[in-house]
């Protein structure tokens, strides 16, 4: 056979021949754009002749911050159509682990949404390797910023070359996107992702059996892009010519259901709480929501109720997946075998919340104590993953060790595994609070309350939260002689200047002592149990 290797390029080349006419519809702060895949691929390529004017050469890194809408798209094929590299910087980190990321990744390169231009503003001083900042905005005339010079992206595209014809010659095994992921402490680490895996992941996205994404979906990823490439969607739904709707800036449950219902979307995707938040939308406003085919939902948890809630009451197909940002993120899906679709109601609702069946093309293993568990589905055991779209380790970073052993991803998800190879995550081994689908740090806001002088001791735990999935609340162990003297609110606005505003715990709940094991570790799972039902969380 033929040694091709496996090239992005090649899938909005595809686009552009066989579906120059379908669209995607954008979504900016002014007004919702239509753009064919023929104008996508022309705009496409007038960017990336323009980085290629402006330096960029092949390996280098070029970074997005950026909401989903057509010129990230765009930017998702040019940057690597020349060989560099896209970092989707994560818009809703704090101020320093921006600056750590986009230092860390070396980004030359840095394409801003209109709206996020403040945040850039205020840590350009401290960005030591960007030499360009682009912004993506509507306007003919750019805003007043204290970033000179500050590019116009319209105006760029314009000089552009509609004809430049992307690399051919790129290594399959390169680099073309990467993400970084919250560690439990300390900066983000970083994930690379090959041509090959996103070209591989992609594919798996299309089969029937997965997302079965296909020409004939009008594809709306509500996750973010710079979210684990907005789980692969803009890729496949490029590839397939399926139509695209990209949600934009600041979006709300109304606007989705507005999309939805004026775009006819068929399959959407997004965390617990962006359904959630829908669910209510569209019991109070009545919504045609039927050309949904599939709600796909990950990132977190999908509680039975959302399920049922979906597909019982509103008769909208409904889909748990996992992931993460080590994985491209598609690792299970949980879909019923056909011989299940016999089981009574409340069965089958059960095992379609569990996380589900791996994909085709990966391998797995559950790792206890004792080795491999029994498929009992009791046994509980680490999640191991291998395959060609699963990272082998962290960029640049030490921390790589801790996950990445003997060839295989330790997902520090705990999980046990039923007879018909269901997969059902019990517990997580990191120690992140996962809140609207995006990660905090426990360890990191208890660092920074033990730096308070009132207190001795602090522990930060998740608390179920209906709408966020999780919300955090700390426990907190006043010194002798504070006590009874320092409010709940003087802690929080001790936290406020370090920590994003979405970090803050929803409570802080004063104790005499945090339990522990006898070899003094908090006893965390102990301590959410004893307040879950005592505090108040969003
Ligand atoms: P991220 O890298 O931010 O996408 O987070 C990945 C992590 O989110 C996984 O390791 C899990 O801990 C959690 N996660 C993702 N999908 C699910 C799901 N469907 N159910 C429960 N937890 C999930």
């Amino acid at each position: 056979m033929m040694k091709v290797p496996l090239n992005l390029s090649t899938m909005l080349e595809r686009a552009e021949k066989l579906f120059p006419k379908k669209e995607v519809v954008s979504r900016t702060l002014t007004k919702i754009h239509r753009l064919t895949y023929k104008e996508i691929g022309e705009r496409t390529r007038r960017l990336a002749s323009v980085l290629v004017e402006l330096g960029v050469q092949p390996g280098d890194k070029v970074a997005s911050f950026a909401w989903n809408q057509h010129r990230h798209l765009e930017a998702y094929f040019a940057v690597p159509g020349i060989g560099a590299v896209l970092h989707m910087v994560n818009i809703r980190l704090s101020a320093e682990h921006i600056i750590y990321i986009i230092n860390h990744a070396e980004n030359k390169v840095l394409l801003i949404d209109e709206d996020l231009l403040p945040i850039i503003e205020k840590v350009k001083d401290q960005l030591t390797t960007v030499k360009h900042f682009i912004l993506m905005t509507d306007q003919e005339e750019l805003p007043e910023s204290s970033i000179q010079p500050l590019y116009s992206y319209e105006k760029l595209l314009a000089s552009g070359d509609p004809t430049f014809a992307f690399r051919k010659d790129i290594d399959e095994y390169s680099p073309a996107g990467m993400c970084f992921t919250s560690a439990t402490t300390g900066n983000p680490k970083g994930v690379v992702y090959t041509h090959r895996a996103l070209f591989l992941h992609s594919m798996c996205l299309g089969l029937v059996d997965t997302l079965a994404l296909s020409e004939t979906d009008v594809s709306m990823p509500v996750v973010p892009m710079f979210h684990v490439n907005a789980w692969g969607m803009p890729y496949a739904a490029t590839w397939f010519g399926a139509k695209q709707v990209l949600p934009g800036p600041q979006f709300t449950p109304k606007i989705l259901a507005d999309l939805i219902e004026q775009e006819k979307v068929t399959v959407t995707a997004g965390v617990p709480t962006i359904w959630l938040g829908l669910l209510q939308e569209i019991e109070k406003s009545n919504r045609d929501m039927s050309s949904l085919r599939s709600v796909v939902c990950g990132g977190s948890a999908a509680p039975v109720s959302l399920i049922k809630a979906y597909e019982e009451k509103h008769k909208i197909p409904f889909l748990h997946a996992y992931g993460m940002t080590e994985t491209t993120p598609v690792v299970t899906v949980s879909r019923l075998k056909t011989y299940q679709n016999d089981l009574p109601l409340e069965e089958r609702m059960l095992i379609r919340a569990k996380q589900g069946l791996l994909v085709p093309g990966l391998e797995m293993r559950v790792v206890g104590d004792q080795g491999d568990v029994a498929w009992d589905g009791k046994e509980m055991g680490e999640l191991l993953l291998k395959g060609p779209w699963i990272a082998d380790g962290y960029y640049k970073d030490e921390r790589t060790a801790e996950n990445f052993r003997d060839g295989w991803l330790h997902t520090g998800d705990i999980a046990t595994v039923d007879e018909e190879g269901f997969v059902k995550l019990v517990d997580r081994t990191k120690d992140l609070i996962k809140s609207g689908g995006e990660w905090i740090s426990s360890v990191d806001l208890e660092n920074a309350l033990m730096a308070h002088e009132a207190v001795f001791e602090a522990a930060v735990v998740a608390v179920p939260s209906e709408k966020w999935d999780e919300r955090p609340v700390a426990c907190v162990v006043l010194k002798e002689g504070f006590k009874g003297k320092v409010s709940e609110k003087e802690l929080i606005d001790f936290l406020a200047p370090k920590f994003a505003k979405w970090w803050l715990p929803d409570a802080v709940v004063f104790m005499d002592e945090i339990p522990k094991t006898s070899v003094g570790k908090m006893l965390k799972r102990a301590l959410r149990d004893q307040i879950r039902d005592k505090v108040k969380v969003g």
